[in-house]
């Protein structure tokens, strides 16, 4: 772990703004971290506004058997996080509590429960959107909000592993998305320019795991398939991503047999807003303190 990790993280806890629990990456956020959080929702509101995208929410958890089908497992088993309950007897239940009380491994007791947590906002949406049936024929765009959880725990406050992403979900043709996601790379620098941080956009990679993992890496970049727009809070030289911008190609559509009006195979694309990430950036860069903050700034975040 770098020095300034430690410093910033310490910084942020001291003033009140994270709040620790004991566990790396897990925090409570304070009222004045949650308004900064607030008001940039807002404003990535007011940039997507035109485009009257459908809203929906759900909850931190998935559907298992829906995660199972995504194929999550294979491309991310390590970030992946399922939720486990106890389902025993009153035997089983004793012998839990034995367990527990001489700090011994308890949770095989456990079984796995049909929710596992959302690993991003957008895994919950395309199934939701192969069951209503063939697209308009202008497609679909989504607005989603989602707690997510990776695995990942860090000392790094920018490294969570539950974290909020907002996203712009596209789905329709080639044309569509390609176009969506365009609009949204030239509309993110304009935000982020109003956020008075540094940043530069580049192309990257899902962290997909293992020997073949690497391969589906170097073909995601080769492509362009996913870029980011960085901005340096613990390091500059190694700048954190704070927004993605997904094309899928047909592979959500094909996996969850989503149909353009035209009878094809449906092409989705996603953009997705690290909203603590985000927030991270504003405080590195414009202190702990929000009232001091520059004033274009906050008139972008406050009005
Ligand atoms: P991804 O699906 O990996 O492209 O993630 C979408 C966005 O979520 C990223 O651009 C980040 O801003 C944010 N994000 C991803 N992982 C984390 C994390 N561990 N902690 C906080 N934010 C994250
Ligand atoms: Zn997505």
């Amino acid at each position: 772990m770098c020095i300034a990790c430690q410093t910033f993280l310490h910084g942020l806890i001291a003033k009140g703004l994270l709040i620790e629990t004991g566990v790396n990456g897990l925090y409570g956020r304070s009222g004045a971290f949650e308004d900064v959080v607030t008001h940039l929702d807002q404003l990535i509101t007011r940039y997507g506004e035109s485009d009257h995208a459908e809203v929906i929410r759900f909850p931190p958890g998935m559907n298992r058997e829906l995660f199972e089908k995504s194929g999550y497992m294979k491309g991310f088993p390590q970030l992946a996080g399922t939720i486990h309950s106890f389902q025993g007897n009153d035997r089983e239940h004793g012998e839990l509590l034995e367990k527990q009380a001489r700090g011994e491994d308890w949770t095989a007791l456990q079984k796995a429960t049909d929710v596992v947590l959302t690993p991003a906002a957008c895994y919950p949406l395309y199934p939701v959107v192969a069951r209503r049936g063939m697209l308009p024929p202008n497609g679909g765009l989504f607005d989603l909000n989602s707690y997510c959880f990776r695995h990942e725990p860090s000392q790094d406050p920018a490294r969570m592993q539950m974290f909020r992403m907002r996203e712009y979900v596209r789905i329709g043709t080639p044309d569509d998305v390609t176009a969506f996601r365009a609009l949204w790379l030239e509309r993110a620098e304009k935000l982020v320019g109003e956020l008075g941080v540094p940043f530069h956009l580049d192309v990257a990679n899902d962290p997909f795991f293992g020997r073949s993992g690497k391969i589906l890496a170097s073909s995601q970049r080769d492509q362009k398939l996913k870029f980011e727009l960085l901005i340096p809070i613990e390091s500059t030289e190694a700048p954190t991503a704070c927004l993605s911008f997904n094309y899928h190609q047909d592979h959500f559509g094909g996996l969850w047999d989503i149909k353009t009006a035209a009878g094809e195979v449906a092409h989705t694309a996603c953009v997705g807003f690290g909203m603590e990430r985000i927030t991270l950036a504003l405080f590195k860069h414009h202190g702990f303190d929000t009232t001091v903050w520059p004033s274009a700034v906050r008139s972008a975040l406050w009005g």
